[in-house]
């Protein structure tokens, strides 16, 4: 897929990794819809694409809103005339063990709440869902080519703490097989997906994590650092670039191992 004049959406782009990647890519001369939730930070990330000489909207939805996904898609082709690539960064964590006991009664004294489980399965799972859905109905009804990058995380193989979390990603991790071989059965021939299932990385999500537990895991890191947002946006960029890259999961880790060694 050509980089110059090509059409990017990133979800969640107003911050972190998808800000990184929206970054990355108008510097390439794709054009990108900037959708998030806070209205200051979508203008102070297009602002400051259109002053580096890239192009740029930013559009304010919530992910797991039907009509608001509907309202950026159509926005972003009535802005750039098509759609070319999706990376659907919009996500939170709410971490929390699912039962937690009180330590003199050997009790149950919390659970994990029906808020926590439903935040992270909405925004993470069904956002991505909604965001992948109704993109690929307007790149096939355009007869655009497409690239659908739904993000994943390397806790997709299960994490204490985050069964909401981890549940979602597992989930996301399957989707590009399971939308490539739908695609194959309904002669859709140009539109890939490939999931990215990033490490531990440098962004505000993880300011939220309990910080003592961070720096444990990162002493497993072979790499021995947070992966960079930028890191990930060169591989979303080569992706688009590289056609044989498709029904896949491409985790960028780091070399995140368990203790003992074995890498995950
Ligand atoms: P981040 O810095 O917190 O950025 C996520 C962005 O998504 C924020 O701007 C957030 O807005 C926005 N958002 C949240 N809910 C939304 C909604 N309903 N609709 C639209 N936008 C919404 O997080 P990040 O670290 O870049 O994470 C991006 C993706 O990578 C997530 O899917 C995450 O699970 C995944 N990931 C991250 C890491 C990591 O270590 N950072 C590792 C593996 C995978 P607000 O800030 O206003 O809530």
């Amino acid at each position: 897929m050509l980089m110059n004049g090509s059409v990017a959406i990133v979800t969640g782009g107003a911050n972190g990794i998808g800000e990184a990647v929206a970054r990355h890519l108008s510097k390439q001369e794709v054009k990108v819809a900037i959708v998030d939730l806070d209205q200051e930070s979508i203008d102070r990330v297009v602002g400051e694409i259109k002053v580096a000489g890239g192009q740029a909207i930013g559009v304010k939805a919530d992910v797991t809103s039907e009509a608001d996904t509907a309202r950026f898609l159509d926005e972003t082709i009535a802005a750039f005339g098509q759609l070319n690539v999706v990376v659907a960064c919009a996500g939170i964590i709410r971490d929390s063990t699912m039962l937690t006991l009180d330590k003199a009664t050997g009790k149950v004294s919390k659970k994990m709440t029906i808020e926590k489980w439903n935040d992270v399965i909405n925004i993470d799972l069904t956002g991505t869902f909604l965001t992948l859905r109704d993109a690929a109905e307007r790149m096939v009804n355009g007869g655009w080519e497409g690239l659908l990058v739904p993000i994943s995380s390397v806790n997709k193989v299960g994490q204490i703490g985050q069964l909401n979390y981890s549940s979602a990603k597992t989930a996301i991790e399957l989707m590009p097989k399971i939308i490539i071989g739908e695609f194959l059965l309904r002669g859709i021939r140009n539109i890939r997906c490939v999931a990215i299932a990033p490490g531990y990385t440098e962004t505000a999500m993880l300011k939220r994590m309990n910080q003592d537990v961070l720096n444990a895991i990162l002493a497993d890191v072979h790499l021995g650092r947070l992966i960079s947002p930028d890191e990930i946006a060169g591989l979303i960029g080569y992706c688009m670039q590289n056609r044989a890259l498709n029904a896949t999961t491409i985790e960028i880790t780091g070399g995140l191992c368990y203790p003992r060694g074995i890498a995950k």
